[in-house]
Formats: structure tokens, sequence, C-alpha cells
């Protein structure tokens, strides 16, 4: 046995209410495609713990989590400076957040500690939220408190993050802007043309963190092959010279061509492409520890097929990914201009890397 899928029915709990494209169903509905799809032999559901509110203290300040946890209960206060309108939160959220979060946890823990190969959390890659601020669907970084688990908890000084939301994880670069102990690489779509409106390329990090925030953003259309030249000139040099201890990735299926939300263009086979990619990199450089956490995905049609394909890729399982799309584009499409993002990302981190200064 080799991969661990930490999740808990739970998590239903963490669900935005009718009519929002954040509903509590993506979960059932991966689980079950992938208790179809893959022998049960191959994988392990671990039943994850709440994270303690001393864990969430490690990022997210104190008055924010209490005012979660009394909104939460169904108490509405007046005064509402902690959510964005975008993030109404239910009651009972709160709890299933700190599974949610539980989850991310315990799958980096069972990594870093060698039960298993490859771990998941699901619902993780809340990264939208800050230290006092939900948004964007996310009420607690989960990836944020785990890093500051493993650096504070556990020790570990090098934790490289690879963000492959289609979004921009704004929250996890803002909380980890300033310190090098976190490489923080974010492959997302042109924030001039999607949420949350920040993560262009000379958004670098600032102070001791100068040069350990890497942002790509593609432009609308992003195909397997652009993914693949960033991965490739980007993410394996920069892994290579900083020698993380693990690697965490982040990032449902929004970056698949037909998502509702976005406009990026990765196939089935891209995503499980990112991963196994990343795979490949941790192979070389950390003993294969990747911690995968997988949440995001605004078409209910591919979700679920989304997901089992980037698990497919960390755990290498031998899947037919079948499109419930038809798909047209060329699988080299916005290649060309890629290149040339990829250059200037490039040239702005040539100071403070090695591997880019040629
Ligand atoms: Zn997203």
């Amino acid at each position: 046995m080799t991969l661990a899928i930490a999740y808990s029915e739970q998590m239903k709990g963490y669900d935005f209410g009718p009519g929002h494209p954040f509903r509590s169903d993506r979960y059932t509905r991966f689980m079950d495609l992938l208790r179809e799809k893959v022998e049960s032999s191959k994988f392990e559901v671990v039943d994850p713990r709440h994270a303690t509110d001393e864990e969430l203290l490690l990022v997210h300040h104190r008055v924010y989590i209490e005012f979660l946890q009394t909104e939460s209960k169904g108490v509405w206060l007046p005064d509402n400076r902690f959510l964005s309108p975008d993030t109404p939160l239910q009651p009972g959220m709160e709890k299933a957040a700190k599974l949610i979060v539980g989850a991310t946890l315990t799958a980096a823990e069972i990594v870093w500690k060698g039960r298993f190969a490859h771990a998941v959390g699901v619902g993780g890659g809340l990264h939208h939220a800050k230290r006092s601020y939900g948004a964007g669907f996310c009420i607690y970084n989960d990836v944020a408190v785990c890093v500051r688990n493993l650096t504070e908890n556990h020790g570990l000084e090098r934790i490289l993050v690879i963000d492959t939301d289609a979004h921009a994880g704004d929250g996890t670069c803002q909380i980890f802007y300033q310190d090098p102990r976190v490489l923080f690489i974010d492959i997302h779509q042109d924030p001039r043309t999607l949420y949350p409106g920040t993560g262009f390329a000379h958004e670098i990090g600032e102070g001791e963190g100068l040069g350990f925030t890497v942002n790509i953003p593609l432009p609308p259309g992003a195909s397997d092959d652009a993914y693949e030249y960033v991965i490739d000139e980007i993410f394996a040099p920069l892994a290579e010279e900083f020698a993380p201890q693990i690697i965490i990735r982040n990032g449902g299926s929004d970056p698949h061509f037909a998502d509702e939300l976005t406009d990026l263009g990765l196939t089935l086979k891209g995503l499980r492409m990112v991963v196994a990619k990343v795979g490949e990199v941790a192979e070389r450089v950390c003993n294969g520890k990747v911690v995968d956490l997988i949440g995001s995905g605004y078409n209910q049609a591919v979700l679920p097929f989304g997901w089992l394909a980037l698990v497919s890729g960390l755990a290498k399982l031998d899947l037919q990914l079948v499109e419930p799309f038809l798909f047209s584009l060329r699988t080299d499409h916005r290649l060309a201009e890629t290149r040339e993002i990829v250059k200037a990302v490039k040239d702005n981190l040539k100071p403070c890397w090695r591997c880019f200064a040629k």
C-alpha cells in the first residue's frame, strides 16, 4: 500500500449553500469515482483529525478564529470585517474547515514520517485565506498551517510549495512573502483576467524572502505543453537548487479547459502530467516526499475525473482518462506566449538563483 487518502464524510459541512460554485458534494463524487475506478488494495482512506486552535494560530489571528467560531454557531455578528462576500459562512462550516486543515496536516505527517509514499489531503488547497481574512471560498489556509506545522513542530527548514490551482494563491503568497524557508512557486492564469488579480511575474518576495516567491502567470488557454514547459524550465531547476525536504502541491481541477470559472487549457492528461512531473522531481530532490492537496474545480462533470487524474499522476495509477467533453484546442496552444513569460520570470529571478544566472 503506497497511497493514503485523508478524507472524512464530515467534510460535507464545508458547503457555501445553494447557488454557490463551491458545494460539498464534490468530496463524495470524487470518493465514489475513486472507489469505482481504483482497486481498493491500491489505497487506504485515512481518517483525519480536526486541526487544533494552536495549529490554526500558527497562521491565523486569534480574533479571526474567534469570529469564525462564533458565526459558525449561527450567531451573526454585526461587524463583518473578516469575510469577503464570495465566502458566506454557513452554520457548522468552521468545524468542517478544521477537518480539512486536519486532513492536510495528517497527509503531510504521513508523508514526512514515511508511513505511506504518497498522501492526498481531500479538500485541501484553501490558498486564498489570509491571516485574518477569508476570501475566494477559503476561510482557513490549510497550506500555510501545514507548512508552519512542519517548520515549527517538526523542525523542517526548507519546504517547497507548488500551487497549480488556476487562481493565484494570494493568501499563501502573502503569508510567506518574507520567509526564505518556504519556496512558493505559483502557476496560474494571468491575474489581469482572473481572480484574485495578483500573482504577477515581478512579485518575487521581499526582505529575506526575496526570490523565494515565484509567480508564473499564464495566458488564458495555456495548454498541456505550456504547463510542461513551465515545470521543466522553472519548477525543476529551482527544486534542484533549493533542495527541499518535502514538496506540497495544491490545486484541483480548475485549470481544466472546461472549467466554468477559469479559462486555462489543461486536459485530464495534462493534469496527470503536472502531478507526475512534480513527483519525478521529488524523487530526485527529497526522496519522493510529496503531499498532494486537491480541492478546487468548478465544472461538476469534470471535477471527479480531474481529481482522479491528479491522484493517478501522484501514485502512478494506470487509469484510462476519458474526457467528459470534446477537446478542440491544440496541445501546444499559447506555448509561444508562455515561453516569453518564462523568460521574464527567469530574468526577474536571476540575481537570486544560480540556475537562472546563465
Ligand atoms: Zn482555483
